[in-house]
């Protein structure tokens, strides 16, 4: 077999090129000859050529010796210069191509990782809501394996390097027109895989726990708002900070009051002697009952309005809503015989034109029995 081009003269750089030199015309005929962008013929023969040529030049040491004995310089060394297959080249020098294809380089891993943010929805009553509170909260949670110490390694064994990738957490894979740096699926990206599993937590190194959360709802809280517990979520891993938790407050409805921002909104009957002649309304307030006086000739659907009755500001302290009151006039379901007596006087004084006696009544009893 006869003996490779110069490896300069493949990178058209000169003798004394420096790493900087080499890296450049490497990643600029590595783009010329990409074999997923270039469709000629030679296009992958040709990268192979400058991957070995780069694979030889941008290491000190084989570069001296290539420097000093040539092609023969290297077999005698007992160094094989090339590679077998693209995807050695880009797994080689993935660095280089992370970049050069728009993937970014890979991220070594420094080991910590922050740990997992946690939800908790909590419902809360439309009073507790309204005033605030406090609660403990029982969150499910993951701690670090009390038997393995969080290794995931029966006790006694240790994790070995995992032999899909060598221990880099990376490998390559074809995706359509690119090869992308892909995360190991035999070790997660760990780089190191369990060979026996510690048997409390299988391996995982974390085991199930529940953790007693306080916390302290503000007054006025309200539908899916969210507290952050700032390092209440999952641990951290290999000296990661830990997560946080997020508490999502749900508030129940309440069978009186409804909720328009910080104001409370609330329909109380009145009925008709009432309305027309005025009154002191009992009225609900989230404080209690208070005190509503309506004047004469109230119409049915007026809404009064309570200053500061509403629910305290979450984010303006010491400013609360209003209680906006919608008074209707109640109908009585049944009259009594003196009732109607009366009402049927007050129909006569302002020439109301009203159903017969039991006529309605009659009619409405003959057709539903
Ligand atoms: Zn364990
Ligand atoms: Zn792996």
């Amino acid at each position: 077999m006869a003996d490779p081009r110069d490896y300069y003269e493949v990178l058209g750089v000169a003798r004394d090129a420096s790493p900087e030199e080499l890296k450049r015309a490497y990643r600029k005929l590595a783009l010329q000859f990409h074999p997923d962008r270039n469709k000629e013929p030679n296009a992958e023969a040709r990268f192979k050529e400058i991957s070995e040529a780069y694979q030889v030049l941008s290491d000190t040491e084989k570069r001296s010796t290539y420097d000093r004995f040539g092609h023969a310089g290297m077999r005698g060394a007992g160094f094989q210069p090339g590679f077998r297959d693209l995807d050695e080249i880009f797994s080689q020098f993935s660095d280089l191509f992370g970049d050069l294809f728009g993937f970014g380089t890979p991220r070594r891993r420094s080991g910590a990782q922050r740990g997992a943010d946690l939800e908790y929805n909590l419902v809360i009553p439309f009073l507790e809501a309204a005033h605030g509170g406090e609660r403990d909260l029982q969150v499910p949670k993951s701690a670090p394996c009390p038997t393995c110490k969080g290794t995931g390694a029966k006790p006694g064994t240790e994790p070995i390097r995992c032999p899909t990738c060598g221990g880099r957490g990376q490998v390559v894979q074809a995706q359509g027109f690119f090869r992308i740096q892909a995360t190991c699926p035999t070790c997660r990206g760990e780089g190191v895989v369990i060979r026996e599993p510690c048997p409390e937590c299988r391996g995982r190194g974390t085991v199930p726990t529940t953790e007693k959360i306080h916390v302290k709802l503000p007054a006025g809280v309200d539908e899916g708002m969210q507290l952050r517990l700032a390092g209440k979520g999952e641990p951290g891993r290999k000296g990661g900070p830990p997560g946080d938790l997020f508490v999502t407050v749900h508030v129940e409805p309440h069978p009186d009051f409804r909720r328009r921002g910080d104001d409370v909104l609330i329909t109380v009957p009145m009925s008709f002697p009432q309305a027309c002649l005025g009154a002191v309304l009992k009225v609900p307030t989230v404080d209690g009952e208070t005190d509503l006086e309506i004047p004469p000739s109230t119409p049915s659907g007026k809404v009064f309005v309570l200053r500061g009755k509403g629910i305290p500001s979450v984010r303006t302290p010491r400013r609360r809503g209003d209680q906006l009151v919608e008074v209707v006039v109640a109908v009585p379901r049944s009259l009594s015989a003196e009732e109607e007596v009366l009402v049927r006087k007050l129909a006569e004084l302002q020439d109301d034109k009203v159903a017969e006696r039991g006529f309605w009544r009659d009619l409405v009893s003959r057709l539903t029995s």
